[in-house]
């Protein structure tokens, strides 16, 4: 059930799997597949706070969904992990560790470009912020049970339509080299790299793919049917270009946090 509710997040995965490449190769294939799965399932981890969901925990707070698991202290505590495991395996720890936090940070960072703006605790704990950009293409997919939906697999949908791209550059990337001579330098501009490609990715998503008829057609769906259901923080307001498609309303809203009356990046729960 957990695999399948972190199917949700195609963009989570893609970037994973980019940084799983630019660590490089190790010595045999099966060592290279499962490092790259290894980063994918660092850049999915956060999300395990739908566990606690679904268990019937709270939802709010550091505890709830965005929230301590979402922060760049936790992706700094699986680092370490990441740098330790490196130095097992004889290679340079810090470029492991580096690209570990990259993994697991990139989340978090990727949540708060989602429309659903109740953005996560990135900064957690020296602030209880939540961080959400001004700039929100990304569907917000369903937390917990509620992906197993029809709007949980229409989102789903929109993000392997907006992140192809990026899933089809970790697929195909030629070898970066091998994972032992991988320096921190080396690590830096292979994540200057990724993050330049995933901006790149959803400027063109918003700008040119959602404006598809296919995309439109699956947003307006989802979008609808979030408006019915009271979720208490989310309310929607129209979205300049609004238009009719399909006898369905144009993905012609965005949902945004009422706990702020101003849209403003930095929301205080
Ligand atoms: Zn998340």
């Amino acid at each position: 059930m957990v695999v399948i509710l972190w199917v949700a997040s195609l963009g989570h995965l893609a970037v994973g799997m980019l940084v799983g490449r630019a660590h490089g190769t190790l010595v045999t294939r099966r060592q290279t597949v499962l490092a790259t799965a290894a980063f994918a399932g660092l850049a999915l981890l956060p999300d395990i706070d739908v566990i606690g969901l679904a268990l019937g925990g709270p939802d709010d707070g550091p505890a709830g969904h965005r929230g301590v698991t979402h922060s760049l202290l936790f992706a700094a505590v699986l680092a370490v992990g990441g740098g330790l495991w490196a130095r097992r395996l004889g290679m340079r720890p810090w470029p492991t560790a580096f690209l570990s936090f990259v993994a697991v940070a990139s989340h978090g960072l990727l949540d708060a470009f989602s429309y659903d703006s109740r953005g996560p605790y990135l900064l957690w704990p020296l602030s209880d912020l939540r961080v959400a950009s001004p700039w929100r293409p990304i569907p917000g997919a369903p937390t917990g049970l509620e992906f197993i939906s029809a709007q949980g697999f229409e989102v789903a949908a929109i993000e392997l339509i907006y992140f192809s791209p990026l899933i089809l550059f970790a697929l195909l990337w030629r070898r970066p080299g091998r994972s032992d001579e991988l320096t921190l330098r080396g690590a830096l501009v292979r994540s200057t790299v990724i993050g330049a490609c995933v901006l790149g990715c959803l400027v063109t998503a918003d700008l040119v793919v959602r404006d598809t008829r296919l995309v439109a057609y699956l947003e307006s769906r989802s979008l609808l049917r979030l408006a019915v259901e009271d979720r208490g923080h989310i309310r929607l307001t129209p979205w300049p270009g609004h238009r009719e498609v399909g006898g369905v309303g144009r993905a012609g809203a965005r949902k945004q946090v009422v706990e702020s009356a101003s849209d403003v990046p930095m929301m205080r729960q």
